[in-house]
């Protein structure tokens, strides 16, 4: 499905799995995120290119998660901006792994596509006519970053935010981390977010992360009963409620559970 966020921004993202970002301004084009396939990466880049008549002229990936990253290689004459931990989380990845998210046979004959080019912390650059500010928070995972359109006021968030699914919380998220990211995203104050998974959305979408996070954190610390989520319309109403268990199990293997 394509949203179109705005005249020269669209985000192109389904049911569920990881949103992409054209953005294309002065003659060329910048995308976020690349999918966890490079033949949907490489149909993204035709339809970003016959939409816009542009060059594309960068790539970004919010983190390391394959979803993300895994289309990369549908741009290996681009650069692609990443934090440096993003690269180095996907230089660790081994064949064992590649093939766990892809299948034998995917693995066999396609490859992954690491980061060309890294950040540290913070970096602000003009590209395309806009200036762009990329910054890595932390929290879903210890690389997670989001791009900052000023001139826009857009930003997209990668998978600090979910809308309308629960969000995956692995073993290698930070909820504190999480919650101050949340904070600082909002400081923003952007006029449109763009999550990692769901439709674009507003800065109300904020809150109601922060408010999923906390109950998490309630419920695992034993605060918080099943009841009270099964009737907080933040958790019943989102999609692939799977992933709320995936989550309970994920943090509860990295943390004794309390008795
Ligand atoms: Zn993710």
């Amino acid at each position: 499905m394509v949203h179109n966020l705005y005249e020269n921004v669209v985000v192109i993202g389904e049911g569920g799995s990881a949103n992409s970002t054209i953005i294309s301004g002065k003659g060329c084009t910048v995308i976020v995120d690349t999918t966890l396939f490079p033949e949907k990466a490489r149909k993204i880049a035709t339809f970003a290119k016959e939409l816009f008549g542009n060059r594309i002229e960068l790539i970004i990936n919010t983190h390391y998660h394959p979803d993300h990253t895994f289309g990369n290689s549908a741009f290996e004459d681009i650069d692609i901006l990443a934090s440096e931990e993003t690269k180095n989380f996907m230089e660790e990845m081994d064949t064992n792994y590649i093939k766990s998210v892809w299948g034998e046979e995917r693995a066999r004959r396609d490859h992954i596509t690491l980061p060309s080019m890294t950040f540290s912390n913070k970096k602000r650059f003009q590209l395309c006519g806009y200036w762009i500010t990329v910054r890595q928070l932390g929290g879903h995972t210890p690389d997670s970053s989001i791009v900052y359109l000023e001139d826009l006021g857009l930003i997209i968030a990668g998978d600090l935010i979910f809308n309308g699914f629960h969000p995956e919380i692995t073993t290698d998220s930070d909820i504190d981390h999480w919650l101050e990211a949340l904070s600082l995203i909002r400081e923003y104050q952007p006029s449109k977010i763009v999550p990692g998974h769901g439709t674009p959305c507003g800065i109300e979408e904020i809150q109601l992360m922060k408010d999923y996070l906390l109950k998490f954190r309630g419920v695992l610390e034993g605060r918080i009963g099943e009841n009270e989520i099964l009737s907080d319309p933040n958790f019943v109403e989102r999609e692939f409620p799977e992933l709320f268990r995936y989550s309970v199990r994920s943090v509860l293997s990295k943390y004794p559970q309390r008795s």
